[in-house]
Formats: C-alpha cells, structure tokens, sequence
C-alpha cells in the first residue's frame, strides 16, 4: 500500500451517487437525498439518493423484465462466466479506489479494507464465475419407463440486503452466486456504507452485464428495504445484518408471497482458552486481533473470552498488552490497525454496553472510553471488561464494537455451557494443546464455524453461517449455489 496514493485518493471530492435502475444511474423520484458522513471526520463527503417505495418497485420491475426476457440467464454458461471474470478483473483494477471510498464511507481501517473488501470481493466473484458450467442437474435411477430428471433453475429475482462493515464483501457473497446461477438483483446497501458497491455495480455494467440484471437501490431500510421484502415479485430474499432486522424479513415474506428467506445475522462468539494452549503469547495476540479488528464491527468477532481460571491473570495481562498495543486511528493511514466506529450512533452504542458492564459488577481493564474526539470522528479504544457474569448483558447481547467481555471457567464442561449459553451460534474458537479436547470442542460448541488455535479465515472455499439466532443457510462455497437455484423434476414418459 502506497500512502501516496491513498493521499490523493482521499483528498478527491465525491459527487452524489444515485440509484442504479435498468443500467442508469437515476436519482430517487422525489429528488431527495441522504448525506453521507464520514466516520472519519463526521464531516459530510456526499449524498445518496434517498430511495422511495415507488424507486424500489422500478428496480424490480426492471430486475423482472431482465429475468423474464432471458438477456441474462439465457446466454451460454461460457459468455456469463466471461462477463463475470471481467468484472472479477475490473475490481482488482480499480481495488485502491474502491477501497478509499468505502474507507471514506464506513471507517475500516485500510490495511483490512483492501484484503477483505475488492481483494475478497474479487476472488469470490471469480470463484462462482469458474463453479457457474459445472454445476448441473441430475437423472435420477426411476424405474421402467419412465425418466425422472431434475434440473437446476435459477430462482428469478433475488432481494439481497447488506450491512455496513464490508459491502464489498458481503455483497460479493450474495452477488456472486446470485448472478453466476442466471438471477437478477436487486440489492439493497446500509444507509452508512453504499458508496463503494455502487462503484463496484457500475463496474458490473463495464464488464457486460446487461442492464436490469443489477439493480442497486440506496435509502432507509424502512422504506426500500421493507418495499423489497413486501414484494410480491422478489423469489428469494438473502440478508445479512441484525437479528431484529432479520425477524422483519420473514414477516415480510410472511405477509406477501411467501419468499424463501436466507439470514447471515449476529454473534456472541467464544474465544475460549485452556491453561494447556500451546502458545499462550500468540493466544493472546489473535485474541485480541479478532475482538479489535475494524472495531470489533466483524460478525465472527470473539467477543467474549473463556478463561481457563489458573491463567486468568496471566492471560488477560497479555490480551491488554496486545490492545493496548494496536493503533487506533485515521483508517486512511496504512499504519492504523483499528480504524472508525461506524457511526456516532454505533459508538454511543458500544459506550452504553460498557456502562450496563460496569453497573451489573464487570471491572474494565482497559478502554471503555471514546478517543480522539478531536478529530470530529468516531473513534473507540479497546475496551476489556473483566468479571462478567454468564447472566450479564455483556455475556449475552451482540456489541459490534470494540468490547471484549472475560469470564473465567473451571472445568471443560464448564466453557462449553459457558459457550452454549446464549441465543446465537456463529462462531467461537478454542485453544488447546490437546487433540482429543479440540475435536470435542468443535464437536461442543454450538456455532456455524468454530476456530482450533487461530480466529479467522477468510477463505471462500468453505461456508460461513450460524445456527440458531445468528441465521439460517449460509454464504460462500458452493453450498451458498442452493439458495440461488429451484429443483425442478422432469418426468419424461419413454
Ligand atoms: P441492520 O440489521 O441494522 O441493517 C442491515 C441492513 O438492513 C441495512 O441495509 C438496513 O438498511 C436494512 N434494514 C434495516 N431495517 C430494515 C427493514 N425494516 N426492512 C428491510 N431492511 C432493513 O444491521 P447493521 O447494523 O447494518 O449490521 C450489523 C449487524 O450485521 C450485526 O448484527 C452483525 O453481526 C451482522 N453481520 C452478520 C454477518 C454474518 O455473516 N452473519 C456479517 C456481517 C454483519
């Protein structure tokens, strides 16, 4: 990364984004507008168009008449591939400037930014892109007669609905797939991270994707977002973000057409920690990267922390030493480990769960306090609460912020109730030097993805989703094809 060029980038003004609806940009019908604030500064770098219903139902109504004229789905598995590479490429090519402008918009420091966002986004658009002539139906072994087929369709137009901390990324997951299987989309960013996918969408045209096929609208969730969800001409409905926000969704499908709906929501992931971990340093280290990281705004994030009661001490020492030495700053400095809270409402957020931590008897050991107000940004130190309770609102409720609650245990059975004692399953990772007790762990602890001496992956080859309340189906791999694609059987009399 060339701090250069990053300078220069940053430094460029940011004309108003609009929709993009049937291939064009086009603003919302009532000319209204949302400012866009970077978490950076808190100073205003753009706008968005403000999305009405009627803004919403003309992107799937162009998302539709692309579906139903087959300009898309209809071409030759080999010329939707060639698109999809193209457009993989564009984004590699023009990664450094997607990356600035999505950092402008949400606050990820640039280091992480890059990697997972045109880095990841890239890579996973390529991946479907290569999966897309391989994946085919089936006959089935009927008897006499009679030939049972079964043929993979694409679904038709597919809601997507994204959450602010990488839409690059995320959107990727579900664009990817989605598009590779012979869909239309129409995607939906969050109200404080659209710039970037914008771009990344108008890339998507440059590289050949009819127009319709994409559709991106901005605006509030409750008005496009629940327009799209109420829709009786959307099939699937794929989303990631709050589990409040996800329980809507399948009202919504509810009360209209009955949608498929796939959620990728929250987590209160387990890190836990055994006295017989094979490197309790480099715990320590991981530890805390995979708490603090983008200001602990990850889904995975080990957001609580099991410990092995003899290391207790010894280990939260070196988790806050670890925190205490990552920099926290302006996410356009490449030096910066932990860039912006998203936004001042998320940062008030994150200060009023280290409150409700300190009255209900948790001690912090470090952080708990905004930074560099100076700045007009939204900055939070690492913040690790100790003491914290199984009951506690720090043990049970999703932050998404840069808060490490810490709670001892005494035995094996005791982290895993520890670990199993809350409403979500997303991910949580255990640290042992013993085989037997890892693979019990993974077996254990109730989550989508569980961790043996490491947190994080980032790999696209394998699925990411949780049980319980943290979602249902799940992104990434080729399992992610399933939510895209209808079985249809054939019976062919012989
Ligand atoms: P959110 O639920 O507030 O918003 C997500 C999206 O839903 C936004 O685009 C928003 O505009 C839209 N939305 C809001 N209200 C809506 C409504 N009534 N109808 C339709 N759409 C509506 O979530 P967020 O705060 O943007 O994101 C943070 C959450 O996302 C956290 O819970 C985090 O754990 C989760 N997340 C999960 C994963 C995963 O893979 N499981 C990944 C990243 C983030």
């Amino acid at each position: 990364m060339d701090q250069t060029q990053i300078d220069t980038l940053r430094g460029k003004p940011v004309a108003a984004f609009h929709h993009l609806i049937d291939g064009k940009a086009v603003p919302a019908s009532d000319g209204d507008t949302m400012n866009v604030v970077s978490p950076i500064d808190g100073q205003v770098l753009t706008t968005v168009a403000a999305g009405t219903a009627e803004d919403m139902n003309a992107a799937i109504a162009s998302a539709r008449a692309a579906f139903e004229d087959r300009r898309w789905a209809g071409q030759a598995p080999a010329a939707r591939k060639k698109v999809l590479l193209k457009w993989a490429d564009l984004i590699e090519a023009n990664a450094l400037e997607l990356t600035v402008l999505g950092v402008r918009d949400n606050g990820t420091e640039i280091g992480m930014a890059l990697k997972a966002e045109p880095g990841s986004a890239a890579a996973t658009i390529r991946y479907y892109a290569e999966a897309l002539d391989k994946i085919y139906g089936e006959i089935a072994p009927t008897p006499g007669d009679i030939l049972g087929m079964i043929h993979k369709e694409p679904v038709g137009v597919v809601g997507a609905i994204i959450p602010w901390n990488f839409p690059l990324m995320i959107g990727a997951w579900k664009l990817g797939p989605a598009l590779a299987m012979g869909n239309s989309v129409v995607l939906k960013p969050s109200e404080t991270a659209s710039l970037s996918l914008l771009r990344m969408a108008e890339l998507a045209l440059e590289a050949g994707l009819p127009p319709g096929v994409l559709n991106v609208v901005t605006g509030e969730g409750r008005v496009v977002g629940e327009t799209l969800g109420l829709s009786m001409d959307v099939d699937v409905l794929v989303f990631t973000g709050s589990g409040a926000t996800g329980r809507r969704l399948m009202e919504y499908a509810a009360r209209s057409n009955m949608k498929r709906v796939y959620l990728e929501l929250g987590g209160k992931s387990p890190n836990i920690v055994f006295a017989d971990a094979p490197n309790l340093d480099e715990a320590a280290k991981v530890t805390a990267a995979g708490i603090f990281r983008n200001s602990g705004q990850v889904c995975v994030a080990g957001s609580r922390l099991l410990v092995e009661a003899p290391i207790h001490d010894e280990f939260v020492a070196a988790v806050t030493k670890a925190a205490d030495a990552m920099r926290v700053g302006d996410p356009l400095k490449v030096e910066t480990q932990i860039g912006a809270v998203n936004s001042e409402t998320q940062l008030q957020a994150n200060l009023g769960f280290v409150e409700t931590a300190v009255s209900e008897g948790g001690q912090i050991v470090t952080g708990g306090a905004r930074i560099l107000q100076d700045t007009g940004g939204y900055y939070m130190a690492p913040t690790i609460v100790t003491g914290v309770t199984q009951k506690a609102t720090l043990a049970q409720k999703e932050v998404f912020g840069p808060v490490l609650g810490v709670t001892p245990f005494a035995t094996e059975k005791e982290a895993v109730a520890l670990a199993n004692s809350t409403v979500y399953g997303l991910a949580g990772a255990a640290w042992t030097a013993n085989l037997g007790r890892a693979h019990r762990m993974v077996k254990s602890v109730r989550t989508g993805v569980m961790h043996i001496n490491t947190y994080g992956g980032a790999d696209g080859t394998v699925p990411l989703g949780g049980v319980g309340q943290s979602g249902n189906g799940s992104d990434k791999s080729l399992h992610a094809i399933d939510k895209y694609v209808n079985l249809k059987t054939a019976w062919i009399k012989l």
